[in-house]
């Protein structure tokens, strides 16, 4: 075939590591090779980080509760990962990038965009280019890798997604790794997806979509965006149907930083209470979730750390490929991290923080539901959640913040907190967050 990758303008790469986590593992491992390997807390109430092409055959995927992955794969081999060892792959990853382009922005630690318009004349063809960065990935450092080219962010994403490996009934079926969408064949590409492929249309905007007869992209496409705005509101409207005729002009930002969204409370009383702090990481995690909407973020990483009463501090993190904003996933994932962590020396300080922070809005459902004692439904997905909390944030803007809050927050004390006196909230470096992390 020609190669007219050329044409591409500008020319934007999506690199995208395979299952990152669990193939670092592997790599670290050499006896996991060709086993199912799950990356995550191997609780009663653990996460599904990343998992291998191997564990993804028993149906296994990230963010899944480990209870049911074990379920699906008995056999799988759990670990518990090590995120300081991801960051330090990520930059050698992300060293091979820095080669080609100065253009680079990262979308969690093992997937960035690349615009490589101005490498073309120096390096080759974006074609080109794509294949020697998935040869050197593979070559110095051992992984693999999949590439998606075109001339959007929206279209190079999903070309990702068709460079990989597939999973078809229970066998890997490798992927081209390199998959180039030309511009006069974005629509053709786009138009037999599911409406879900395209940014901004998570499960319920979906749902509405289908009760409107719209089902693939090609439906959304000849639509007039005024004839959706009753149902999707106006924003969501015409960003969809752009996406859906293959408008997409935002720009590969470089230099974005890892930013972090907290929210930390020192006690005025140490606390020995599980309850009490439980009480108060649900808290935080509604104030992390406000502030990361507000933002219009959300974060792939949760961070929860701890100072003892003999100021001995503790972070735990926890990385997701979905991205959260959610305050009750938040919520989950921050209990997890905090687990049965020894607080018998009393707690002065507690706090929740929200990183690899991204624009809110790709196509994706959650399913945690971490809490096994739960009753909720594991189908409340992150987007009807999402609304509910839209409407909450908006009787808290109008009623004041203790105005409304979820029953388990309804403590004696109400929603405040007496014992409080010191909160920080707001945007902040985080680089403790590849430091010092204990575990996840
Ligand atoms: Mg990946």
């Amino acid at each position: 075939m020609v190669d007219r990758s050329g044409e591409l303008s500008p020319a934007i790469l999506l690199v995208d590591m395979d299952s990152f986590f669990a193939s670092v593992e592997i790599l670290d491992d050499p006896s996991l090779r060709g086993k199912p390997v799950v990356v995550g807390g191997d609780g009663q109430r653990g996460v599904v980080a990343s998992a291998s092409y191997e564990a993804r055959r028993y149906g296994i995927h990230s963010a899944m509760p480990m209870a049911i992955a074990l379920r699906r794969c008995p056999d799988a081999i759990c670990v518990p990962g090590n995120m300081a060892r991801y960051a330090e792959v990520s930059r050698q990853v992300h060293e091979i990038f820095a080669d080609v382009t100065p253009i680079i922005e990262p979308l969690a630690l093992d997937e960035a965009f690349l615009d490589v318009t101005g490498a073309v004349k120096l390096l080759g063809t974006p074609l080109e280019i794509a294949h020697s960065i998935r040869y050197r990935i593979n070559q110095e450092l051992h992984l693999d890798c999949g590439i998606g080219a075109a001339s959007s962010k929206q279209v190079a994403k999903l070309a990702s997604r068709s460079a990989k490996p597939k999973i078809v009934g229970d066998r890997v079926v490798p992927g081209p790794g390199v998959y180039v969408v030309l511009d006069e064949d974005v629509l053709r590409y786009l138009h037999p997806m599911p409406v879900r492929a395209l940014f901004g249309v998570g499960p319920t905007t979906a749902n509405k979509l289908s009760r409107l007869g719209i089902e693939t992209v090609a439906d959304l496409a000849g639509l007039d965006p005024s004839m959706l705005e009753r149902h999707v509101g106006s924003a969501v409207a015409h960003l969809i149907v752009d996406l859906a005729n293959g408008r997409d002009d935002r720009p590969v930002e470089a230099g974005v930083k890892n930013r972090s969204i907290g929210h930390e409370e020192t006690f005025s009383q140490d606390s020995f209470d599980r309850t009490q702090l439980d009480h108060r990481l649900r808290r935080q995690a509604q104030a992390v979730s406000s502030a990361l909407r507000e933002s219009g973020q959300e974060a792939h990483t949760v961070t929860v750390k701890i100072k003892l009463s003999n100021f001995e501090q503790h972070t735990r993190s926890l990385t997701l490929e979905e991205g959260l904003d959610d305050h009750q996933a938040i919520y989950e994932v921050a209990s997890v991290l905090l687990g049965d962590h020894d607080i018998s020396a009393g707690v002065r300080l507690m706090g929740i923080s929200a990183s690899s922070l991204r624009p809110r809005g790709g196509p994706k459902q959650l399913h945690l539901g971490l809490d096994a004692g739960s009753t909720a439904d594991p189908l409340v997905t992150q987007e009807a959640r999402f609304e509910l909390r839209e409407a909450l944030d908006d009787i808290r803007k109008r009623f004041g913040k203790q105005a409304v809050g979820t029953a388990n927050l309804l403590g004696e004390d109400g929603l405040t907190s007496p014992g409080q006196r010191d909160v920080a909230f707001g945007a902040k470096e985080l680089p403790q967050i590849l430091g010092n992390d204990e575990e996840i």
